[in-house]
């Protein structure tokens, strides 16, 4: 595949003869197979016209069928578009109308559903089991496609947003922008061919396709490729294992599993967090069980992953480390940069940063600046050692009575209550102040009552910051990457002051 910059790469370390994938209840499948089974998709797609450029959208199940797909829309010169797997008919019809697809795969169980909304697409099937018209049409391909040629410019995917903010957008990512990550975090995180990661995120998410598929294959190293999020499977596999990626739930549910003890974990070399912020608590929580410091990351479907904690040097927790090498990191605010222990919206730059959003111009050009910077739209600061910590993003800061209140500042307080499993802080339009804060907590101990919160938050924080109103659920509303809703807990309490 050597003209084909992001195959040339991936393909490079896997020994064929090494087992990439084990699988529960399935055969392992080699490097041999997963890149044998890639070219019959390459020649499939070729075959359905698909030529340079053209959009190969997928919402299927978690499957070594659904990476190969990705494998094969590369190869074949297509650009790959993973949606997540919970998207409805109505949503898909955003996503297919904004990205006209030239292919369509959907899981069987959907074909009559997303039929009528594919327009010009052709429509295949793909199971989680791996079955489907796809596999059908693949198997009576011959291996050994020949890979169209594609350079660091050229793109390998669009990646929706998860639309946490707003509608979600599309990030087109280069075959450069995803090789130059992957390497850069296989040598930072110091991935081998000795190294079997357990697999257990989505693949339609930049954190299961791109940080945890890549950096395995780029490292010539072997995944234990579960179908999602399972405690048990997960505890079952470290002793065959050396590392695990996860987002902050994964840590926060092993941490309830009775198996998750250092014996169990002592094959394990390094844990990995990130797409949402991990709790200081969690953190400490998970040494004290396991004797292993998580290592957090912080990265976006625009940038790839941009901050680490440090593999050797401490990893501090609360913090998103350094910017990666070759990647810069500023804190800007009003147009200047700030100085260090400033809060501002960060800024990166590097190989890592897309292309822009796809069909939005107006909207790339408000975040991407001429001169290669990316407004990330995240609040933060550096701190005197040059750890980033991440405060929050900036749509999510409550303005009240003209100050500025980082949710997170309030929010770690109430989680260090005794009682308080979780909590959310918002604003909500209210008459006098513009917008009120509105603190949203999960109890451990009903017995806990607002009035003992408001006391204590009394006790540490300026007036302007306490919350106006303080509410309990039984859970934060999150999606299925772990980030907290903020926008849906803003439509529910939208109405309680004016
Ligand atoms: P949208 O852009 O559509 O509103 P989104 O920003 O949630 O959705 P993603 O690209 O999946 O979509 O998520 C990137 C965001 O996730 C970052 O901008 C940041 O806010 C958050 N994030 C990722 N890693 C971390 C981390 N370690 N700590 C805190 N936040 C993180
Ligand atoms: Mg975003």
């Amino acid at each position: 595949y050597k003209n084909n910059h992001l195959l040339s790469q991936l393909s490079v370390a896997g020994d064929p003869d090494k087992i990439f994938a084990t699988r529960p209840g399935l055969p392992d499948v080699s490097y041999r197979d997963l890149f044998a089974g890639a070219e019959r998709m390459a020649a499939t797609l070729a075959g359905l016209g698909v030529t340079p450029g053209d959009r190969v959208a997928v919402q299927v199940p978690k499957s070594i069928e659904a990476i190969q797909l990705y494998l094969g829309t590369v190869m074949a010169g297509g650009v790959f578009l993973p949606l997540n797997t919970a998207y409805t008919g109505a949503e898909l019809a955003y996503f297919f109308g904004d990205a006209t697809p030239a292919v369509i795969v959907c899981d069987p169980a959907r074909l009559g559903e997303i039929t009528p909304l594919s327009g010009q697409a052709s429509v295949l099937t793909l199971s989680g089991g791996g079955s489907g018209t796809l596999t059908d049409a693949s198997n009576a391909q011959p291996s050994g496609f020949i890979s169209v040629s594609r350079d660091l410019d050229d793109l390998a995917a669009i990646l929706y947003t998860s639309g946490t903010t707003g509608r979600s957008k599309g990030a087109m990512l280069s075959h450069n922008n995803l090789s130059s990550n992957s390497a850069t975090l296989r040598d930072y995180w110091k991935f081998t061919p000795d190294d079997v990661l357990i697999h257990a995120l989505p693949i339609f998410h930049t954190h299961g396709l791109f940080v945890a598929t890549n950096v395995a294959l780029l490292a010539g190293a072997s995944v234990h490729f579960l179908p999602g999020f399972d405690a048990d499977a997960i505890i079952a596999a470290m002793p065959t294992s050396t590392s695990l990626m996860g987002v902050p739930t994964f840590y926060t549910r092993l941490l309830d599993h009775p198996g998750l003890t250092p014996e169990a974990t002592q094959n394990m070399r390094l844990f990995i967090s990130g797409s949402a912020p991990l709790l200081v608590e969690t953190h400490e929580r998970w040494e004290a069980s396991t004797g292993h410091r998580i290592l957090e990351r912080y990265g976006m479907t625009e940038t790839n992953m941009s901050t680490s904690n440090p593999y050797d040097a401490e990893r501090r927790a609360g913090t998103v480390g350094f910017p990666l090498p070759g990647i810069e990191l500023r804190v800007m605010q009003d147009g200047l940069e700030l100085p260090q222990g400033n809060i501002g919206v960060l800024e990166v730059r590097g190989p890592n940063v897309f292309q822009g959003y796809w069909q939005m111009p107006e909207k790339t050009a408000e975040e991407l600046r001429p001169d290669g910077w990316f407004i990330t739209g995240d609040q933060g600061f550096i701190d005197n050692l040059g750890y980033v910590t991440i405060v929050g993003r900036e749509k999510d800061m409550v303005i009240s009575g003209g100050f500025n209140v980082y949710p997170k500042e309030v929010e770690n307080l109430i989680d260090d209550i005794e009682g308080v499993k979780e909590s959310a802080v918002i604003g909500v339009p209210h008459p006098d102040f513009g917008e009120a804060v509105v603190a949203v907590i999960v109890r451990t101990n009903e017995c806990l009552t607002a009035g003992h919160i408001a006391a204590v938050l009394n006790d540490n924080i300026a007036r302007y910051k306490q919350p106006k109103s303080i509410q309990f659920l039984s859970e934060l509303p999150r999606n299925t990457m772990g980030k907290v809703q903020k926008k849906a807990l803003r439509e529910q309490y939208k109405n309680l002051f004016v």
